[in-house]
C-alpha cells in the first residue's frame, strides 16, 4: 500500500498537509489517520483495520467506494480525453450529455447547468448568478442576501459568508458582511424557547418577513439561501410547512430562491433532489457536488431556471457572462457523474433509502432511552444524535469535554466512523446501506454512548 509505516506517514502530514478545519493545537499532538483504501461501505487504515463509514466519506460517497464500473469510466474517458477547455466555443461530450441529465433530474424549469469543481464553487456561482440576473434586469440595488445562522454553504470567500455556523466564522477571518444577513436556524429541539413547533414556525416566517422589510423588501434583496435540511449545522430538519413558507415570502418579495442541495440530493433523502419531491418548492437555483459524482472525482453543477435563462441570455445587449473555471464541465469528472447516475438508477439506491429510512430512524430512537442522548433527527439517510448533560433543560455538556468527540473516538475502536461535530455525532452513509450494517451503526453507537456515561459518572457526572 505504501512504503512508509503508519507512523511515519503521519509524521509527513503532520509536517506538510494543512488539512480543511485543522484545530493546530490538537493536530500537532494527535494528526490525523491515514486511510490506504477503501471498498463499498469500508474503509481501511494503512494497518489495514476496518471501519464502516457511516459519514459516506464527507456526505458524498452515495454509491459505495471502489466500483470497477466506475474506474473503468474514468480511465477511458481519460484515455480518449483527459481535457479540454470549456470555454465557448468548445464543448466536450461528457458535460454535454450531463447537462441534459441533470435538466431532466431537477425540478420543474430548472434547464441550465453551469458546472464547477464542487460545492463551495457552485455556491460562489450562484451568488455571481444572481448578481448578474439582477444587474441584467436593472435591479442595480438589489444586493442583500438573506441565509440562516447554523448553515453551511461551502469555503470560498462568498460561500462561507453565506454561511451561519458560528463555529466556521473565527475571528482571524474575514467575511462578507454588508450584503449577507442570517436569520433564526429552523432549529426546533432545544432552540424553541417553550413555544409550540407551529408557533415556533410562525415565528421564524415572522422574524424572516421582518429582515426583508428591513432591508428595503422587494427593492433591496436578491436572494434566499437554504438547505433544505441543514447538514453540517447539525441536520436540521425545519418544521413541516417551513420551506413551503419561506418559499412563498421570496415569491412576494421577488427573491431568488437558492436551495443548496450539496448534501440532500442524488439519493440521500430518497430523491434525485429532495427541494420539490421532499418539500414541495420550486427554487430558482439548485447548488449540488458531492453524490453527483459518489466523490469519485471533484464536481460540482448550478442549475438555474429558464426564467433566470431567458434574462441574462437576452440578445442585443452584447453580454458575456464572466465567469468560470479551467475545469468547469471537466470531461472527467463529468464521465464519473454519468456513470455514478447511471449506477444509481440501475440499482435504485434512492428506493433502498426510502424502503431502509424508517428502520434507520427506528433504530436510531432506541438510543433515546440512554441518559444523554436528547435528540435523534434526520430524514432518509442523514442522521444525526445530539447528547445533552440534561434532558429536562437542553443544557449541553461544557466544550471542552468535546462529547461527540469522546464517542466517536470510541466508535473508531469498534470499527465504525461517525462524524462528530461539538455535542452531535452525524451519520450519512453509503445508500446501498443494509439492515444489518444499520444495526451494527446503532448496536455501536449504543455501546461506546453507554462507556461514556459509565466514564462521567465516574469523574462526577450523576447521569
Ligand atoms: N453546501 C453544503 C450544503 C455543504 O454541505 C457543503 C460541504 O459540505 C458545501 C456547500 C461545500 O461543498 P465543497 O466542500 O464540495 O466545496
Amino acid at each position: 500500500m505504501s512504503d512508509y509505516s503508519t507512523q511515519q506517514l503521519m509524521e509527513k502530514d503532520k509536517a506538510h498537509f494543512t488539512h480543511p478545519w485543522t484545530v493546530f493545537d490538537v493536530y500537532k499532538h494527535e494528526g490525523a489517520l491515514p486511510i490506504g483504501r477503501a471498498e463499498g461501505c469500508y474503509i481501511y487504515d494503512t494497518d489495514n483495520n476496518r471501519y464502516l463509514d457511516a459519514v459516506g466519506g464527507l456526505w458524498c460517497n452515495n454509491i459505495g467506494t471502489g466500483r470497477e464500473e466506475m474506474a473503468d469510466a474514468i480511465a477511458e474517458q481519460v484515455r480518449l480525453m483527459s481535457y479540454s477547455s470549456p470555454f465557448v466555443d468548445l464543448t466536450n461530450v461528457p458535460a454535454t450529455l450531463l447537462a441534459e441529465k441533470l435538466a431532466s433530474l431537477a425540478p420543474g424549469d430548472l434547464d441550465h447547468v453551469f458546472y464547477s469543481c464542487g460545492g463551495s464553487t457552485a455556491v460562489d456561482t450562484a451568488f455571481r448568478l444572481i448578481h448578474y440576473y439582477q444587474n441584467c434586469r436593472g435591479k442595480h440595488d438589489k444586493k442583500h442576501i438573506i441565509s440562516r445562522k447554523s448553515s453551511y454553504h461551502g469555503s470560498t470567500f462568498a460561500a462561507m459568508s453565506i454561511g451561519g455556523k458560528a463555529g466556521d466564522h473565527p475571528p482571524e477571518f474575514d467575511y462578507l458582511s454588508d450584503t449577507i444577513h442570517h436569520v433564526s436556524a429552523p432549529k426546533f429541539y432545544g432552540d424553541s424557547s417553550g413555544k409550540t413547533e407551529a408557533e415556533f414556525l410562525d415565528a421564524l416566517i415572522q422574524e424572516l418577513e421582518d429582515k426583508i422589510i428591513e432591508l428595503g423588501g422587494e427593492d433591496s434583496v436578491a436572494a434566499f439561501f437554504a438547505e433544505p435540511i441543514l447538514g453540517a449545522g447539525g441536520v436540521i430538519v425545519p418544521p413541516q410547512g417551513y420551506h413551503q413558507r419561506t418559499w412563498e415570502l421570496c415569491q412576494k418579495y421577488d427573491i431568488l430562491y437558492v436551495s443548496d442541495e450539496v448534501v440532500t440530493a442524488f439519493g440521500r433523502l430518497g430523491h434525485w433532489f429532495a427541494s420539490a419531491d421532499e418539500f414541495n418548492i420550486q427554487p430558482d437555483i439548485i447548488t449540488c457536488a458531492k453524490g453527483l459524482t459518489s466523490g469519485y472525482q471533484p464536481l460540482g453543477a448550478t442549475i438555474y431556471s429558464d426564467k433566470i435563462h431567458q434574462v441574462i441570455s437576452e440578445e442585443g445587449h452584447g453580454r458575456c457572462f464572466a465567469h468560470g473555471f479551467t475545469y468547469s464541465g471537466h470531461p472527467v469528472a463529468c464521465a464519473a457523474a454519468l456513470k455514478n447516475i447511471e449506477i444509481m438508477e440501475r440499482e435504485n439506491l434512492a428506493g433502498n433509502v426510502s424502503e431502509l429510512a424508517p428502520y434507520f430512524k427506528e433504530r436510531l430512537e432506541s438510543l433515546l432511552d440512554l441518559p444523554i442522548v436528547g435528540d435523534v433527527r434526520g430524514r432518509g439517510f442523514m442522521w444525526c444524535v445530539e447528547f445533552v448533560a440534561n434532558k429536562d433543560n437542553y443544557e449541553l455538556f461544557p466544550e471542552e469535554l468535546d462529547i461527540g468527540k469522546r464517542i466517536s473516538n470510541l466508535a473508531d475502536g469498534k470499527g465504525l466512523i461517525v462524524r462528530p461535530i461539538v455535542h452531535l455525532n452525524v451519520m450519512s452513509p453509503p445508500l446501498n446501506l443494509t439492515r444489518e450494517d444499520i444495526d451494527f451503526i446503532v448496536d455501536t453507537l449504543r455501546s461506546s454512548i453507554e462507556e461514556v456515561v459509565a466514564e462521567l459518572n465516574s469523574e462526577g457526572y450523576q447521569l
